[in-house]
Parts: C-alpha cells; sequence; structure tokens
C-alpha cells in the first residue's frame, strides 16, 4: 500500500494516536491536556450550521452554460457576448417547506438556482420551478411562510394555516394551481423547468433596456410522481432526488435545460393589462415568445456537498452588467434578503467561500474585519484600505450603471388595484389541463384539504370558483368523496374547530367577488 499522509492538527502538527485517550494508568480518566480529543468533540458539536429558513433540503450539481444563440441586441453581458461562449456553474435545486432532513418527494414548489461564475462576477438566477409564486408584496412573506412550517403548538404541518392564507389572498390560486397539478412532485429536479419568475431587465451596449422573464426548459421532459406513488416511494427512500442526481452525473447522463428569454421593450410595461411586475402573473408565450439562449449541461457532483451547496449562498442581489432588476416589489425585498438571510446563516465574508467566490473574476472590494476575513485585500498595498485614496487601490466603474429608468407615480401602498386580475391566467392553465390531469388535480387538493375545517374548504372553493365554476365543482366533489371515505380530523389546535362556525369569505375574497 502506497505510503499514506500524516494526520495532522488542524495547526499542522503530527497527531500520535486517533483512537486511544490519553489516561492516567490503563484505566485511569483522561486527561485535559488531550486537547486533540477536546478539539474533536468540540469540531463535532459545530458541525452544524443554521439551516436555511426556506428551502433547507436541497441537491446541487456543477456545470457549465453555453451560449448557442446570439441575445447581444438585448445584452452587453459578456457572459452571453458570443455564440459558443462557456460559463461555469454551480446549482442548488430544493423543496420550499420541508427541513434539511425532509423527504425529497414531497408535494411542494421546487427552488431551481444558479450561480454563473463568469468574467464581469457572479450572476445569480435565484428561480422556482414555476413561473410565478403565491404572494406579489414581500410583506406577505414571512406569514405566507409561516402557514407553510410547523404550527407552534401541535408542531405539525397545518393545512388549515395554508388554506386559511391562500383563501385570503386570491393572488395565490395561480401557484397553488400548479402546486396541485402535476407538477407538484417532480420525478426529480432533472425532469422540471426553471424560471427565473420575477421580471429582470437587460440592457445593450447602446443603453436600451429591455424587460426580460428567463425560462429554463428541461431536456429530459416532464415527469411527475402521483400522490400515491410518491408515498410508496418515500416510504423506500427520503433521498431520491439526492440518489437519482448523482448516479445520473456519475453515469455520465449528464441533464441539460435550455435557456430561453421572454423579452419586452421597455415601453410595452405602461401597455400591458396585466402588471408586467407582477410575480404572480406570467407573460403569455403569444405576446413574448420564446427567444432560445443556449444550453446549461450540469455534469459534476461536487466533491463535497457541504462545501459547494450548503455553503452556497445565491442571491437575487448578484447582477452583473447588462443584466438588472426590475421594479416587481418581491425581487426589490429579495434583493434585500437573501444576502442578509446569508450573512446571518454563513457569516460576514460568505461570498468568499469556495462555492460562492467569484472565480473568473478579480474580487476588490473595501469591506473590511468580520468573520471568515479569511483573505488578503490590500491591492499589494496596505496603506490603500479606504477610497477615495492616492494609492493604486480600486476605484468604481462608471460604464457599469444601467441606464437611468424613468418612475413615475405617488408614493402609496397599492395593496389589489383593479387591474390586477388574479383569475384569468390561473383559468388558462386549468383549461389547458386534459381531464386526466383535471382529476389529479382534484384528488390532489382533496388529499391536501383533508384535514381542513369546513369553513375554510368553503372559502377556497369560493376562489376557485372565480377560476372556473367546473375547478371549484371538482375540487369540491373528491374532497367530499374523501370525507365520505376517511374520517378526517383537523390537525390543529382547539382554532380549528372554531373555523368551523367561519362560512363566509374574508373582505379581500368579496372585493373580488364585486
Ligand atoms: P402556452 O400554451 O404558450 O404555454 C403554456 C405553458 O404552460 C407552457 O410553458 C407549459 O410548460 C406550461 N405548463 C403545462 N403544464 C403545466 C403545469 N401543470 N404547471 C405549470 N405550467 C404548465 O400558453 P400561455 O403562455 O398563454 O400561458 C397559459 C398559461 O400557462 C398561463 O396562464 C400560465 O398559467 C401557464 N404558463 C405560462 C408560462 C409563460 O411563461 N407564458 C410558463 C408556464 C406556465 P412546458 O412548455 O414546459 O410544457
Amino acid at each position: 500500500m502506497a505510503d499514506k499522509p500524516t494526520l495532522t492538527t488542524s495547526a499542522g502538527a503530527p497527531v500520535p494516536s486517533n483512537e486511544n485517550s490519553l489516561t492516567a494508568g490503563t484505566r485511569g480518566p483522561v486527561l485535559m491536556q488531550d486537547y486533540q480529543l477536546l478539539e474533536k468533540l468540540a469540531h463535532q458539536n459545530r458541525e452544524r450550521i443554521p439551516e436555511r429558513t426556506v428551502h433547507a433540503k436541497g441537491w446541487g450539481l456543477q456545470g457549465t452554460f453555453t451560449v448557442t444563440k446570439d441575445i447581444t441586441k438585448y445584452t452587453c453581458a459578456k457572459m452571453f457576448s458570443e455564440v459558443g461562449k462557456e460559463t461555469e456553474v454551480l446549482s442548488r435545486w430544493s423543496t420550499v417547506a420541508g427541513e434539511a432532513g425532509a423527504a425529497d418527494a414531497e408535494r411542494d414548489v421546487r427552488g431551481f438556482s444558479l450561480k454563473f461564475y463568469t468574467e464581469e462576477g457572479n450572476w445569480d438566477m435565484v428561480g422556482n420551478n414555476t413561473p410565478v409564486f403565491f404572494v406579489r408584496d414581500a410583506y406577505k412573506f414571512p406569514d405566507f411562510i409561516h402557514t407553510q412550517k410547523r404550527h407552534p403548538r401541535t408542531n405539525l404541518r397545518s393545512p388549515e394555516a395554508m388554506f386559511d392564507f391562500w383563501a385570503a389572498q386570491p393572488e395565490s390560486v395561480h401557484q397553488v394551481t400548479i402546486l396541485m397539478s402535476d407538477r407538484g412532485i417532480p420525478k426529480n429536479p432533472m425532469h422540471m423547468n426553471g424560471y427565473g419568475s420575477h421580471t429582470f431587465s437587460m440592457w445593450n451596449a447602446a443603453g436600451e433596456r429591455f424587460w426580460v422573464k428567463f425560462h429554463f426548459k428541461t431536456q429530459q421532459g416532464h415527469e411527475f410522481y402521483t400522490n400515491a406513488e410518491a408515498e410508496k416511494l418515500i416510504g423506500k427512500t427520503r433521498e431520491s432526488y439526492q440518489e437519482d442526481l448523482y448516479n445520473a452525473v456519475e453515469k455520465g447522463e449528464y441533464p441539460k435545460w435550455t435557456l430561453y428569454i421572454q423579452v419586452m421593450p421597455e415601453e410595452d410595461a405602461l401597455k400591458t393589462p396585466y402588471n408586467p411586475f407582477d410575480l404572480t402573473k406570467v407573460w403569455p408565450h403569444g405576446d413574448y415568445p420564446l427567444i432560445e439562449v443556449g444550453v446549461l449541461e450540469m455534469n459534476k457532483n461536487p466533491d463535497n456537498y457541504f462545501q459547494m451547496v450548503e455553503n452556497a449562498a445565491f442571491s437575487p442581489s448578484n447582477i452583473v452588467p447588462g443584466i438588472s432588476f426590475s421594479p416587481d416589489k418581491m425581487l426589490q425585498a429579495r434583493v434585500f434578503s437573501y444576502a442578509d438571510a446569508h450573512r446571518y446563516r454563513l457569516g460576514t465574508h460568505y461570498e468568499a467561500l469556495p462555492a460562492n467566490a467569484a472565480k473568473a473574476a478579480k474580487v476588490n472590494h473595501y469591506h473590511k474585519d468580520g468573520a471568515m476575513r479569511f483573505f488578503t485585500n490590500d491591492f499589494g498595498n496596505p496603506d490603500a484600505y479606504y477610497e477615495p485614496n492616492q494609492y493604486e487601490g480600486p476605484v468604481a466603474d462608471a460604464g457599469a450603471q444601467e441606464p437611468p429608468l424613468r418612475i413615475d407615480g405617488d408614493m402609496d401602498r397599492y395593496g389589489n388595484p383593479q387591474e390586477m386580475d388574479d383569475f384569468t391566467q390561473p383559468r388558462a392553465l386549468y383549461e389547458m389541463f386534459t381531464d386526466e390531469q383535471k382529476q389529479r388535480l382534484y384528488t390532489n387538493y382533496a388529499q391536501a384539504m383533508g384535514p381542513c375545517s369546513k369553513g375554510v374548504k368553503e372559502r377556497w372553493f369560493a376562489v376557485l370558483e372565480k377560476v372556473h365554476p367546473d375547478y371549484a365543482a371538482g375540487v369540491r366533489k373528491a374532497c367530499e368523496e374523501l370525507d365520505s371515505d376517511v374520517n378526517a380530523v383537523p390537525i390543529t389546535s382547539e382554532t380549528a374547530t372554531d373555523a368551523e362556525e367561519v362560512n363566509t369569505a374574508p373582505d379581500t375574497v368579496k372585493a373580488h367577488a364585486e
């Protein structure tokens, strides 16, 4: 056998034993000076970092993005500067609600995050496998997530809370329809699309801005599990996605997605019947067709999951010249909250960790001390630690500034003005489903809503009624059939029994009915 390397302390000194504690005599107690034993146990106690509040369970791969079509008329981002250009990518897919040990094949939205290590710095596309989201205003986000997590008293997930909240936010019906459809349990991340979901912007070398949506379409085809199939699978393995992804890559079966963009000229944003910056809306393909851009191929399992996937910190705030934000209220909030979550979860200088560090660009900033300051940025001169300075320290590049954007309007809290029709787009989706897909949609609802009180069910049926009477009738019938099959007990605290008495739609639902 080849000579093995010497085991050392974390300070680099050789370790005399990794099995036998230092004791006073053969039967004696352990000595305090056996510091490597203390070190080993202390490290074990620190092997976990706070798990993500959302998207805690995830799976990641490394790979490459290759440009196949010229989109330089829309963007000056260098990663899109020529056909054939390749950019290194890190991906992380995830479920939203479950904790880090949750089963993979659960009905949930999936996160679809990509970090492009471009020559101009990292661009993060922090999306989902759905083109829309449950709410359009970040004020509602923490409450929404509370309904997805455990009930404070029962410590169980609460369908009562989920549907109570959704029924009071009819804008959620688009996303809930997708969640309850076949796409609510993709077979694994290889068989689902990724969407940037928000509206972003691109600008070109001439300074023209375009509003843009990103779509990563699976080349493996859409595949899903029914509830029954997923239950059976979870009985066998809770790690089906990790197994599928890891094994596919080890076998050389690299998953691929085609990137398309939808492009809206800047001035169109004032004319569309829907608010193009509303995260609960798509842009119909008929109005804004998909434009092919390139291919994403994920072809490497990270050598160390924790280092590359658990430590990965994706944030929509990471943009590069040629790509930027939009007035989408949810995006504006995520620009702050994702980076802030990483500062809390990983530490001040989380972007210096290998998963997050720019690879193709030189990082030059004046942030100073704090946790994980294990890099130097003295730019060759220790005097250049502030800016402006008389030395050779880095300076801003005005060329990276996006073109000016005219913003108009009175400062106010706009809520749900009339223009926000929350039912036309989910209706288009519902009408696209085949009879079999509709039947599965109804069944999935019935199983999800089984434990809900009658009051909450009625309020949700009232929302579905506005999407399509057949949709409401189908779900109602499936719920009734399930109720007569099993004696469903609401899994909530005592509030669930009270809720049975509440059979009236909340004000927000009434407002939409008028
Ligand atoms: P299209 O017929 O051009 O597109 C329909 C879209 O629906 C396709 O992108 C298809 O994705 C997607 N789709 C099919 N089944 C499901 C499902 N169970 N859950 C989510 N998406 C699904 O029509 P429009 O562009 O006019 O949109 C009609 C409706 O389709 C929208 O109201 C919206 O609900 C939904 N949709 C629209 C998207 C868009 O960006 N325009 C994107 C995704 C959904 P695929 O091609 O991958 O099969």
